[in-house]
């Protein structure tokens, strides 16, 4: 198994997991750009958002409702913060796992880099 996501998930990587709940995991970002900076993932792997299927509406969602639900445990509701989802090379993709970015603390930038 060369996913690293998966590893974690699995609890065979270390990470700072502050979630576990339906599916999702989340854990701290080991390269945060932002005062909290959280990587929220489905244990279920999937590559890419391309390869996103109908099958997977549950698991997008859950996904989307988990960094919300974190946004509020972390304490960024109120303020704000930003979700980012990267997909391949332009998109700035890294790991090859779905996931999703929580950050927040700061004020972000609009256009993103
Ligand atoms: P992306 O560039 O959107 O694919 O995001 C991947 C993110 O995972 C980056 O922000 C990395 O800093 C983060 N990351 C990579 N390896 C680890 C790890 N072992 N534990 C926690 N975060 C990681
Ligand atoms: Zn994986």
């Amino acid at each position: 198994m060369e996913c690293i996501f998966c590893k974690i998930a699995d609890r065979k990587m270390p990470a700072k997991i502050i979630y576990d709940k339906n599916g999702v995991i989340a854990f701290h970002d080991i390269a945060p750009q932002a005062p909290t900076h959280v990587v929220v993932i489905p244990k279920k792997h999937i590559a890419t958002l391309n390869d996103l299927t109908g099958e997977d509406v549950e698991v997008a969602g859950r996904l989307v409702l988990a960094a919300k639900e974190l946004a509020a445990q972390l304490g960024l509701a109120d303020q704000g913060y930003r979700l980012v989802l990267n997909c391949n090379n332009d998109g700035g993709q890294t790991v090859f796992h779905i996931h999703c970015h929580v950050l927040g603390g700061r004020r972000m930038m609009w256009p993103p880099g």
